[in-house]
């Protein structure tokens, strides 16, 4: 890997050459920023900011606002008792305050603020029992108001760690931060209004820069906080920047490494859809033309196919397996989990068997000979379609000829596993499905590499799931309902969700429910699947409901992928307000996948607040997959959505997804000309580009660079 430049090296210095950070709190910085560097720090970006400079009279001053008002000391009360606080009462001409402790040295209080005096005080005014007050002033002053005009940035902290702290480190950072060489378009700069790379990182830390030391701040709020803005933006630019550039760098990369076109014969073709009891909706048929497209080119392909659950994904990833088939290669088929997988091997391997294709099962659960069988019949070709899980790309997995990689459910596969898949199977397409829709600006930032289709009309004969809130105190009445329609012959899923991330309790909460369900509902009915299970206790159980000898599944949220018993009709979703809408959404799909009409209960513990209730009337109003991704990202923000917390996938630090929606089209249209013009950075720009990547620690892309 090529080497950084050196330029960046005081900014990836440890934070322990900082002003105020010792072996003892550099533990607790890490923690906060996470990670170990002075640049850490730099990228931790204040959520608030005080402004000092609002001084009102003691009359004018309001009750929660933060005031720095001038009083004269007029006498102390210290505290009778070491549980009480001491006062002390204050007054400018127009009134009365009191300044408040609780537990502080006396002597300290008397000689900040002897009597008769003038004196700043700065804190949060709260009116107590009609009368202002100030309980521990941040600042206690007898110098002029003017040196006090300062704006104060509020970090994000950790316990242990005060913003005193992060303030006192971050002023030292500074002395490390120089102009960079800048990567970005000057004309796009200078549209954009932005300035140097430093001068936005001081902006939104408000450190002065050192020309205008001595200038007050603008005196005018709007103006500082449209250059914030400004500062704010130019910054999360530079980051989508870095994110586009990997991205397009990595599709640069892939897409030459593939000379091979599957033109197909269409033979096989033929015969799965004779056998197919159903036509292909124009969704799927576009979608499906422009995979074959794709494949036909001598450029690899790196398609994401996005659509709703129950839209249908998987016959146009089985059609285009076959086409790979015709023309002699092997293609592979990997979900998430292995009940997933186990599905779809069920349910595609009759329809291959149609056109006498060769399929194979492969798990992680599979060992010692059968597993040596399979793997051989990989090895050579005996095996043409492989459907499994991750296990299938584990080193031992030699494939004979792997025309095409199709992913499912892959919102757990980042950019670095899309990788090294596709480093198994040399110049194998690869089709990524995913069942959570994404909103655009999500698909850009963690797909940006590949192209998309995208299914957005769903089968026909679907009817709408009733989704209705209940509150907890009816849940008996909703229990008895579904109980009639259990008679009927409906089958019901039941999730609880993750307590506090505990697994464990978690656990406690499901099983407490199973045996409550079981006792109103009759034993041998009801069900229980959860994380701990192994995997064949939980395909037994799983087995059992799609046969219909359990009426009720009751589950923790693994069940959210993919499942499919058209059978059942009923979800019910308990503490429903502690789900993310995507979630929500994901499980809901479930059921309506049958003829039969469908319900969704979502059971809420009220009091909910009011995020929680907007998602909750969201889910009742619209089944539209991607219009429920958008809400999400707004309500929200990015992580929950892809589940990143998980996967370890990207995050970003200085862009936020939802504001800064807007930059991120022009990020990637900005990377992928650069890597279309010089694809090894070499321009005078690109060399500054490359300082980006390093700053950013773009490894991926750093690799590509280096190793030419
Ligand atoms: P998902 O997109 O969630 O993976 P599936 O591929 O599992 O959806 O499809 C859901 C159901 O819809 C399956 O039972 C499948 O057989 C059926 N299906 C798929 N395409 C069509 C179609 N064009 N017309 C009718 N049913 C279809
Ligand atoms: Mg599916």
């Amino acid at each position: 890997m090529a080497k950084r430049p050196f330029i960046l090296d005081p900014l990836f210095r440890a934070l322990t050459t900082l002003p105020g950070v010792g072996p003892k709190n550099a533990k607790l910085f890490e923690k906060l920023l996470g990670g170990p560097k002075v640049l850490d720090l730099l990228f931790h970006l204040p959520i608030d900011l005080i402004d000092r400079r609002f001084a009102p009279k003691i009359k004018d001053a309001p009750n929660e606002k933060i005031a720095t008002i001038t009083v004269r000391v007029d006498k102390h009360f210290p505290n009778p008792k070491k549980s009480l606080p001491y006062r002390v009462w204050c007054r400018d001409e127009t009134g009365t305050i009191n300044l408040t402790f609780f537990h502080t040295n006396k002597d300290w209080i008397q000689k900040q603020l002897p009597e008769g005096q003038l004196r700043v005080v700065s804190g949060k005014v709260e009116y107590y029992q009609g009368n202002p007050q100030i309980v521990h002033p941040d600042v206690v002053t007898p110098e002029e108001r003017a040196s006090l005009e300062i704006l104060e940035p509020i970090y994000p902290l950790t316990q242990g760690l005060t913003n005193k702290a992060v303030r006192k480190a971050n002023a030292g950072a500074f002395a490390f931060v120089t102009a960079l060489p800048d990567w970005l378009d000057r004309a796009y700069k200078t549209r954009q209004g932005w300035a140097e790379w430093h001068e936005a990182l001081r902006s939104v830390h408000f450190i002065p820069s050192p020309a205008s030391q001595n200038s007050a701040p603008s005196p005018s709020g709007r103006g500082q906080g449209e250059g914030l803005t400004k500062a704010r933006e130019r910054l999360a630019f530079d980051e989508l920047l870095a994110n586009q550039l990997t991205l397009a760098l990595v599709r640069h990369r892939q897409k030459r490494k593939s000379g091979r076109s599957f033109m197909g014969t269409g033979l096989l073709r033929e015969k799965i859809m004779a056998a197919l009891p159903y036509t292909l909706t124009r969704a799927q048929q576009r979608s499906l033309a422009e995979i074959y497209m794709d494949m036909e080119q001598p450029l690899k392909m790196l398609r994401l196919l996005q659509g709703d659950v129950g839209s249908g994904k998987t016959i146009v990833a089985a059609m285009a397996m076959i086409r790979v088939i015709e023309s002699g290669s092997q293609a592979a088929l990997l979900a998430p989990t292995e009940i997933l997988a186990r599905q779809h091997y069920e349910g595609l391997k009759p329809l291959f068997e149609t056109a006498g294709i060769r399929v194979v099962a492969l798990s992680g659960r599979d060992k010692g000979k059968a597993r040596d069988l399979i793997l051989q019949q990989i090895a050579n070709g005996g095996a043409q379609i492989i459907i499994g899980t991750h296990a299938i790309f584990q080193d031992a997995v030699e494939f004979q000829d792997l025309g095409l990689a199709v992913i499912d459910e892959q919102h757990r596969f980042g950019v670095h596993q899309r990788l090294a898949l596709s480093e198994k199977g040399k110049a194998a397409d690869v089709l990524v499905m995913t069942a959570t829709p994404i909103p655009r600006t999500l698909t850009l930032t963690s797909y940006g590499d590949m192209d998309v289709s995208r299914l957005d009309e769903k089968p026909p004969g679907r009817k709408p799931v009733d989704t209705r809130l209940i509150p907890s105190e009816k849940m008996d009445e909703m229990m008895a309902g579904i109980k009639r329609q259990l008679d009927a012959g409906a089958r019901a899923y039941w999730v609880c969700p993750l307590v506090e991330e505990s697994e464990k309790l978690d656990l406690a909460a499901a099983t407490e429910r199973y045996d409550i369900l079981k006792h109103f509902y009759g034993d041998g009915v009801v069900g229980l699947i959860h994380g701990r299970l192994k995997p064949d206790e939980k395909d037994a159980v799983m087995e059992k409901f799609v046969r219909g000898d359990l009426k009720i599944l009751v589950a923790t949220t693994v069940i959210e992928v993919g499942v499919n018993v058209p059978e059942a009709t009923i979800m019910v979703i308990e503490h429903a307000e502690r789900f993310g809408l995507s979630q929500l959404h994901q499980l809901r799909g479930r059921v309506g996948r049958g003829g039969d009409k469908s319900y969704c209960f979502l059971l809420y513990y009220p009091p909910v607040g009011e995020t929680a209730k907007e998602r909750l009337s969201i889910m009742r109003e619209t089944e539209d997959g991607f219009l429920i991704a958008e809400k999400d990202l707004e309500l929200r923000g990015a992580g929950d959505i892809l589940g990143t917390k998980q996967s370890g996938m990207l995050e970003f630090r200085l862009a936020n997804l939802a504001e800064h929606a807007g930059l991120i089209q022009a990020a990637r249209d900005d990377a992928r000309l650069i890597i279309d013009r010089d694809p090894m950075l070499e321009s005078e720009r690109g060399k500054a580009l490359r300082v980006l990547l390093y700053l950013f620690e773009r490894d991926q892309a750093i690799k590509y660079l280096g190793s030419g």
